[in-house]
């Protein structure tokens, strides 16, 4: 295996990113506790969250709307409208939260920017993610940055048309199974998979078939470059 372009995703992978809205969901949860809901439904929120997401995209402004809507509706509005605005301001204690950058990424992103040009793609708001990119200090790695509104087969395909890769070589590296790996698998491409305890409910699928000749699982992304060199040395065809 020779590739041509490796490509990662951003939020989760490179850095922290789930974990901020953990704690807006702590957040809303105490504060519904004080209306004396101690134990909010989980799952109506996620339906909320997953139904705006076709008016808001992926980012936090639309998970503030989504914890405001579920507090007027589990309050029978009843919130006052102090606590409501707490609950949308919590966007921009996201928003404005520094990029914590996971161990080893850095060293990763220059063993493979060594021999291979790297993308980045990442999905959500475009502000905020051109914001998290400048700050991270490590948008010099990567030769091209693509920030998509969702991360469909459609839209790997499309760019790798527009940058004139096979997709036999290329492969994503993610942390999320429903965005990062199967939409890559099913065009063709190669894709690994890197662990995260913290990946966001939305993003965990049902057990696929996946073709094990073009999907790598990994524990850390310290463990990218090995695997990278073990493909296109070991296997060179
Ligand atoms: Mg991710």
């Amino acid at each position: 295996m020779q590739f041509d372009l490796i490509a990662l995703d951003a939020d989760d992978t490179l850095w922290q990113n789930e974990i901020y809205y953990r704690r807006g969901r702590d957040a809303f949860n105490a504060l519904m506790a004080k209306y004396g809901f101690p134990d909010p439904d989980k799952v109506r929120l996620h339906e909320i969250e997953i139904s705006n997401l076709e008016f808001y995209g992926y980012g936090a402004v639309g998970f503030a709307i989504s914890i405001a809507e579920a507090a007027v509706e589990l309050t029978s509005g009843e919130i006052e409208a102090a606590d409501l605005l707490k609950l949308l301001a919590i966007s921009k204690d996201i928003i404005s939260a520094e990029v914590e950058i996971y161990d080893g990424v850095e060293e990763t992103l220059r063993a493979l920017a060594d021999y291979h040009p790297l993308m980045l793609i990442t999905k959500g708001d475009r502000n905020h993610q051109e914001s998290k990119i400048t700050r991270s200090g490590l948008k010099g790695y990567f030769e091209q940055i693509e920030i998509v509104p969702e991360k469909s087969p459609d839209t790997y395909q499309g760019i790798l048309e527009m940058y004139d890769i096979l997709p036999e070589r290329f492969i994503m590296v993610g942390n999320a199974m429903k965005s990062d790996i199967l939409p890559v698998l099913e065009i063709g491409g190669n894709a690994v998979y890197i662990h995260n305890d913290l990946t966001w409910a939305h993003e965990h699928t049902v057990q696929h078939e996946l073709p094990e000749e073009r999907f790598f699982e990994i524990d850390s992304i310290s463990d990218l470059p090995d695997l990278i060199r073990q493909l296109e040395v070991e296997n060179p065809t």
